[in-house]
């Protein structure tokens, strides 16, 4: 039975990045990690991003191979029993550990029917199968409106490929942007090509010899109606996977919760990534964060605290995206329920957005708005009170 005095049990970024920590302060310490994916870690972005928009393939790699790591690749772990300090695999190999980190991430939700035939997009391989989808000719549909639905969508239409985008919201990123913004995106998308369905559920697929047909319902305007597709790419969120943590009684809620030094409530296990729910001082609350700046730092500390340097895990992630020639950053709590101050430069292609609570700054949307997440995160600290005089110009809107 191997032993490994680090154990991971996930192979994204976050696995990766808690390697490099690890290395930072333990040069030799043997370091096991098991990955359901048959690929090593890679950049999980550029699949929705940089590689649509000519990036190589290549560039996606972690480069793992010189921090002495035993891969288990294609490989599942199944058990956890944590008094023993051991995970069981799948096809039986047990594993035992000094210390053991959980960076299983989330799983993509699924809809009940189309099993093999839909991308429910999250890996490189989902990216391979997608891009011998994609052609010029050929029409896809995608369905959510989220990061992945908004991502795909435009990386595919600027291939040359007929998009049908359907969701059940009003607008695109509606649970993140402002109605306005949210309905400027269907224009924007809509001025692009992309044949958009709003308010639109999908009910069902019908699989025939030479293509698709989903059933879709719209509102009482549209009603139901088929759809005729080559290919069909999902992002419907995703669930994390604390199956292991839940069968070693570590503490469950939306996620595995962690302690600031990211510790589960056993001494040796900590959780990092996707899958924590770890506590956040600026915010005053716990948070679980699926985002790429998330799994490099929490991953990285997660290593360092591994290996004998624990630090406060006290950083609010920031994450971005790019739709067509759209770009941002954001940071904080996007949440388009919240109080929204709107600062615009140019409406809808340049400016801020402040979500606010109880005069307070939960989150800062810096929409084609570069350099100034560090003040964006000073100004979510401060305890306030802001309404919209006091914080437009705030921050530059340029
Ligand atoms: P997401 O952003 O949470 O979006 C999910 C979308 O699916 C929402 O539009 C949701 O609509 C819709 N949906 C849910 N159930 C549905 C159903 N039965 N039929 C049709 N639509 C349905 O999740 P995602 O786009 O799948 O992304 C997956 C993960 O990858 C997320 O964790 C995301 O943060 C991460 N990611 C991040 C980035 C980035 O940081 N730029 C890029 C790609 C992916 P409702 O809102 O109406 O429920």
């Amino acid at each position: 039975m191997p032993h490994y005095k680090y154990l991971i049990v996930g192979g994204g970024m976050t696995a990766e990045a808690a390697v490099r920590g690890i290395r930072e302060i333990d040069p030799n310490g043997s370091i096991g990690l098991i990955s359901q994916e048959f690929d090593p870690p890679y950049n999980r972005p550029p699949l929705s991003k940089a590689l649509w928009k000519g990036k190589a393939l290549d560039s996606i790699w972690r480069k793992t191979d010189n921090q002495g790591v035993e891969f288990y690749l294609g490989c599942t772990a199944q058990a956890l029993d944590a008094r023993n300090k051991r995970v069981v695999d799948t096809q039986d190999i047990g594993y035992t550990f000094d210390r053991l980190l959980l960076a299983t991430g989330g799983s993509p939700r699924r809809l009940p029917f189309g099993d093999d035939r839909i991308i429910y997009f999250r890996t490189l391989a989902d990216y391979k199968w997608l891009r011998e989808l994609a052609a010029p000719g050929k029409k896809l549909a995608v369905i959510g409106g989220g990061f992945i639905g908004s991502e795909i969508a435009a990386a595919l239409a600027l291939n040359g490929t007929q998009v049908v985008m359907i969701f059940p919201d009003a607008g695109i990123g509606s649970r993140v942007f402002p109605p306005e913004l949210s309905q400027f995106l269907n224009t924007f998308y809509r001025d692009k090509g992309v044949e958009l369905l709003a308010e639109t559920t999908v009910i069902g697929l019908d699989v025939r010899p030479e293509q698709l047909a989903l059933k879709v319902r719209g509102n009482q305007n549209t009603g139901e109606r088929e759809i005729p597709v080559d290919g069909i790419v999902a992002g419907l969120g995703i669930q994390p996977n604390v199956e292991l943590a839940r069968m070693a009684d570590l503490q469950v809620d939306n996620g595995i919760v962690v302690d600031e030094f990211l510790r589960t409530r056993h001494p040796d296990i900590y959780a990092a990534g996707d899958v924590a729910a770890f506590y956040n001082p600026a915010l005053g609350k716990r948070l679980r964060v699926e985002h790429e700046d998330n799994a490099n730092t929490m991953g990285k500390f997660a290593g360092r605290a591994m290996a004998g340097q624990p630090e406060r895990y006290t950083h609010l992630p920031f994450f971005y995206s790019d739709l067509f020639d759209l770009g941002y950053e954001a940071v904080g709590e996007l949440d388009a329920r919240l109080q929204t101050v709107v600062d615009w430069k140019e409406p809808n292609h340049q400016g801020v957005i402040y979500y606010l609570e109880n005069q307070r700054v939960r989150g800062v949307l810096l929409w084609n708005v570069w350099k100034q997440l560090d003040a964006a995160r000073q100004l979510i600290a401060e305890p306030g009170p802001f309404q919209a005089d006091n914080l437009k110009g705030r921050l530059p809107a340029w």
